[in-house]
């Protein structure tokens, strides 16, 4: 099923049109960013909105069809940051010098994240 322009307005405007895992903004970046389904669609995850989030391809590419990733400290496999039942700043924090997005907690935004 193919997500229909008004739920990709609704995830777009509800995301205030910014990757929900790493922030970036999709009015700059070059591309039109992606509807995430949190929950894979291989998963049995649905098309509703509360199953989908707005991502850069980055991000997205990253996730691919994973629900989980590796904590880098414990080396546990822990869940991947749900954006509709979490909050970023619980769990992430900028650098000082806002180049990178450092874990504060088990949970991480994407699998490729070390
Ligand atoms: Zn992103």
């Amino acid at each position: 099923m193919t997500i229909n322009d008004a739920t990709r307005k609704l995830v777009q405007s509800r995301a205030k049109y910014l990757c929900e895992y790493c922030h970036s903004s999709e009015e700059a970046s070059a591309a039109q960013f992606e509807i995430d389904h949190i929950i894979p669609r291989s998963f049995k995850g649905s098309d509703a909105p509360e199953n989908l989030a707005l991502a850069c391809q980055r991000c997205n590419s990253y996730r691919y069809n994973f629900t989980t990733g590796m904590d880098s400290v414990t080396q546990e496999t822990v869940p991947l940051f749900n954006p509709r039942q979490q909050s970023w700043s619980e769990h992430f924090i900028w650098t000082t010098d806002r180049l990178k997005i450092v874990g504060v907690t088990a949970i991480v935004a994407q699998r490729a994240i070390a």
